[in-house]
This record gives C-alpha cells, structure tokens and sequence, in this order.
C-alpha cells in the first residue's frame, strides 16, 4: 500500500503542477475535486471491512427495508442529485432570539461541513458522482425579520407562519412557525418531475434547518433537521456537531436503534451516531452504511441518472459570487491537459486519463 500512496501523491503533485497551466474554467475542476478524488481512489462496497458487513446488512435487511425508508425519493441522495450536486436550505428561525449577520453566515459554514461529513466519504466510492457539496442558505424563515441583525440586501426572510401544534401540549414551544414559499420546497414538489420552482433551479430549499425555543434533542428527515435555537447557536463552530450529524443520518434514510430489537442481534462491532448516545461523531460503521445504502439505491438507474450535461438547461449554480455549469470533459480536452507531461510520465498517461474521466462521470465544474 505503501507504493499506491506514493503513487496517489505523484498524481496529486502532477495535477496541482498542471492546474497552473490550465486555463480558468479547468483550474476548478482540478484544484478542488481531483486531487482529493487521487486521495481516495476508487472504492466499492468489496472494500467493506469484513467486521462491519454482518451489523450493517442486517440493519439493512430488517430495519431499512421493512421500514422502507429509502423509497421516497427525497433522500439526501435524491436531493443532491436533483440540485446537480448542491443543497439548499432555509433556515426556520422558531426563536425569539436576535442572530448576527455573523451567526448566520457561520450557520451556512456550519450546515456545508455537518453535510459533507457524511458525503465526503461518497467521494471516489462507487459511481457516486459528486465531490464537495456546496451547500447554500437561500432564505430565513423567522415571524419578526428585525431579529436577524444587519440584514443585507441579498438576503431573503420569508415572516408567514402557521401555528406549531407541538406548543398546545409543550407551552414553551413558541406557537408560530415560520415557514417559506411550498412553490420553493423541494420537499413539497419532488413527485412532480417537472416542476420548474419560481426563478430556477438555484431558488429552491430542499431542507430546513428548524431552531426551536426549548425543543428538547432533535428530530430529523427528508424535511431537514431540528434542533433548539440555543443547540444550533452554541455548536455552530465545532466540527463535528452529534445531534446535528445523527438528524442529517435520518436524511439518508437511516434508522435509530433505542429498542433492544431495533439493533443487530450480534451488536455493532464498532460506535454508531445513529445509537442516540453512542458516539459523538461519525464512525466507520456509519460510513460503511452511507456507502452500502448509495450501493444499494444506485441500482435503481432511472432514480439516479445524473442529469446529463448537455441536456442541462439550467444557468448553472452559483458559488461564491462564481457561476459554475457542468460540462462533459472531452477527449481532446484531456489529451491536452496530459500532453506536456507525456514525456515524463507517459506510463501514467492512460492511467492518469482514465482517472481524470471517470470522475463525476465525466462531468466537471467549468467557472463561467
Ligand atoms: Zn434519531
């Protein structure tokens, strides 16, 4: 192992080395998404650790399956495909407490690296097409707009609420729930193949992140996560946030494991965040599951044809202040990002391109 990970370093040096060459739109690509993919190479569900397969495919078997909580097609997975590689969200403010333009641009970092501690281990496994997932906040759902302080004129705060039922039986529960456009929620139109949201694709939110007064632990799905205010503000820096991570888990369809008979009979070999309790941050065993579910979920083709690039009508997705629009890597393209260094490393050749082609599918980030 010891020589493929020289290998894998040449090959991140190289295309570091010609990522200076390369003209703007390629830089991106390269830069961001191949030299970690060379970190990571390709994986498959025959690299399991033989200790991890008895828990996870019974979790998979007995839990998963007969509580059928992959079939509705807004999974994290789904949703990730359906915003070509990005997620929305709105945040729904159900607090009376002021945030900061400070907090609230740390609660976009926030959700961006909670999400991607789970999607990061999908990177380089299994046909999953998708490096770094930019995650964006396109709206503040919150009934009194002057509690976020310092609003900028970009920013979107939607103040229509509905009354929580949960505050005729928990009083501490703030009775209005703020709530953003349903011509907007992913969640609310995902049956629909084609429905187009108000202002494209980049408008909509395929999630909340739901801070409520007083609600006790968390809860989670394919609507989001929620949490209390106070949890949200006061874990917003950490890396690895417990209850946050284990609400996003439920989003990929995975169960808890409080009863008794809800776990493998013959335990789990290693920690689990989806045992509320057992461990603080993601584990192998955690990851092995993402990874065994996308390998089951990807059999269905039709669910998870990657939008093809050149049917995409869509202006793109904006990251930072960039246009990014997906376009397939041409031969031609890929010959001439490895031509000068041929003669160097024309051994590698092949193998170089073939790496550089099988990412994302074919498919890179272009800047625009
Ligand atoms: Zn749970």
């Amino acid at each position: 192992m010891k020589i493929m990970n020289k290998r894998k370093w040449i090959i991140a040096a190289i295309t570091l080395a010609i990522t200076v060459l390369l003209a703007p739109g390629l830089d991106t690509f390269l830069s961001e998404q191949a030299v970690y993919a060379a970190e990571t190479d390709s994986l498959t569900i025959t690299d399991m650790p033989e200790n991890l397969r008895e828990s996870i495919e019974w979790v998979w078997n007995n839990r998963i399956l007969v509580e059928d909580s992959t079939s509705r097609k807004n999974l994290i997975f789904d949703q990730i495909f359906a915003g070509e590689g990005t997620i929305n969200y709105v945040v729904r403010w159900q607090s009376s407490k002021t945030v900061t333009l400070q907090q609230r641009k740390d609660i976009e970092t926030m959700l961006g690296r909670q999400l991607n501690n789970w999607t990061k281990h999908l990177e380089g496994y299994d046909g999953w097409p998708y490096g770094d997932i930019p995650v964006k906040v396109v709206g503040w759902a919150c009934v009194n707009p002057d509690l976020l302080l310092d609003k900028q004129s970009d920013e979107i705060i939607y103040t229509d609420y509905i009354t929580d039922e949960l505050s005729s039986s928990e009083p501490n529960i703030p009775s209005k729930l703020p709530v953003a456009p349903s011509a907007l929620s992913r969640f609310d139109h995902f049956t629909e193949p084609n429905y187009s949201y108000p202002g494209g694709l980049d408008k909509r939110f395929d999630m909340y992140l739901w801070a409520t007064s007083n609600f006790g632990g968390g809860a989670g799905g394919d609507w989001g996560q929620r949490m209390s205010d106070d949890y949200i503000l006061s874990t917003v820096n950490s890396d690895e946030i417990e209850i946050t991570e284990h609400e996003i888990g439920h989003g990929f369809g995975f169960p808890d494991f409080y009863q008794t008979n809800e776990r493998p009979p013959n335990g789990f070999p290693v920690p689990t965040i989806m045992w509320a309790g057992n461990s603080s941050t993601i584990t192998e065993w955690d990851i092995w599951l993402l990874r065994y579910t996308w390998s089951q979920l990807k059999q269905n083709t039709s669910r998870f044809s990657a939008a093809s690039p050149e049917d995409s009508n869509s202006t793109g997705t904006e990251i930072h202040g960039k246009m990014y629009k997906r376009h397939p890597v041409t031969e031609p393209q890929l010959t001439s990002i490895i031509q000068p260094f041929s003669i160097l490393y024309t051994p590698m050749e092949s193998g170089l391109k073939s790496f550089l082609r099988t990412l994302h599918q074919q498919v890179f980030w272009n800047g625009k």
